[in-house]
């Protein structure tokens, strides 16, 4: 008789990923929203995983050969509550948090998250200005729920759609899920006010690069601002190339030989992409280019993994475990102290070094995983 196949069982996302409880300061001061890193940049956005799973397999994000049906996804006891999330939030935006961004994973597979967007809705900023609350989904579920999502109090969505043929889509996600349900539910989010909508593809040179004008002709004139992602070297898994990446200059000349553009100055600080507007007025384009255009110099993103472990940088490979802090019983101030502290220690410049450096990692080190903390 065979002997049973030997399971095979990869380490749940916190085993690997345990991050140190956080120094709590003794002197606690109150949050005077104006906290800056040591490269002077200010704490202005936070992206919240709600998820580690997704129903999608991106091959830039969370490729199948390591995602597979063995995986061990984190176990609903160890992801935030809603009422974690939102308390934690609050520390945040006293510190001058003015956007929350919902990431996972997919983030619309975490039920009810309706409720929890709901909840963030009622915060305010120091000034008593209402927060810019947006999300990035894969589209698969938007359709169905992007009345809910506005109702509960999200502002806009960014939908990530890496081409419009359904063979190259495939290609990039490793599902069989058809282009025309994302642009279902793209539609129905600029239906009910989800806006404005930003689309996201991910060029990878070789892969989907031959859909990036199909891609601007679609959404030329839409309303929706379609940016260009460089493939980047994140995580662990994805087996990352150079050779892979297109970088975004070759994207916008693409584009310009068919429609041509003008550059366009960033609209905010701390903005991801750079802005292009085409000539004849159908509309904006962007590009984010983290390996050939670093824009670590004003980075004001923090990063929080589905069961509370603080990033400072997409590419970082330790977390600062905020959720031992909110089951420890420690108080608001004591923990609003500590993210101070995090963050004012703060010197991650990583796709500026990776320019300078190369893209290796110390020994022993592994990036963390985009699924796990969000894009
Ligand atoms: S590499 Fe890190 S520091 Fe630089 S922009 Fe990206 S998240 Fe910010």
């Amino acid at each position: 008789m065979n002997d049973p196949k030997p399971v095979r069982t990869i380490a749940v996302a916190d085993l690997r990923y345990r991050g140190a409880l956080p120094h709590i300061p003794d002197l606690l001061s109150t949050p005077s929203g104006q906290l800056s890193d040591r490269l002077h940049r200010p704490l202005r956005d936070l992206r919240i995983s709600v998820t580690d799973r997704c129903n999608f397999r991106c091959s830039y994000c969370m490729p199948r050969e390591v995602f597979d049906k063995d995986y061990a996804f984190l176990p609903q006891s160890s992801l935030l509550s809603f009422e974690e999330i939102t308390r934690l939030a609050r520390l945040f935006v006293a510190h001058g948090v003015e956007k929350l961004r919902l990431t996972g994973g997919e983030p619309l597979l975490r039920k009810n998250i309706e409720i929890l967007i709901g909840m963030l809705a009622e915060l305010r900023t120091p000034q008593g200005r209402e927060l810019d609350i947006t999300l990035t989904t894969n589209g698969s579920l938007l359709a169905k729920k992007a009345q809910s999502l506005k109702d509960a109090g999200l502002r806009r969505v960014t939908v990530s759609l890496d081409g419009l043929d359904d063979a190259v889509f495939r290609r990039m996600n490793d599902v069989d899920y058809p282009v025309a349900d994302v642009l279902r539910g793209i539609e129905a989010a600029e239906k009910v006010g989800l806006a404005p909508l930003k689309v996201n593809m991910v060029v990878k040179r070789g892969t989907n690069d031959q859909e990036i004008v199909p891609m601007a002709r679609h959404f030329r004139g839409s309303g929706a601002v379609l940016r260009f992602i460089e493939y980047m070297d994140v995580g662990a898994s994805n087996g990352w190339r150079m050779d892979e990446v297109l970088p975004s200059a070759q994207v916008i000349r693409r584009i310009a030989e068919h429609f041509p553009l003008q550059a366009l100055e960033a609209s905010a600080a701390g903005e991801t992409a750079e802005r292009w507007r085409y000539v004849d007025g159908a509309g904006e384009i962007g590009v984010i280019s983290s390996v050939t255009q670093a824009f670590c110099g004003d980075c004001n993103r923090a990063r929080l993994s589905t069961e509370g472990q603080l990033f400072l940088c997409l590419f970082a490979s330790q977390g600062q475990d905020l959720r031992g802090l909110l089951r420890g019983a420690y108080s608001d101030e004591q923990i609003s102290a500590a993210i101070a502290h995090i963050w004012q220690a703060r010197s991650d410049r990583y796709s500026q070094l990776r320019s300078a450096q190369g893209a290796e990692l110390p020994a022993g080190q592994r990036r963390v995983e985009m699924s796990y903390i969000g894009g």
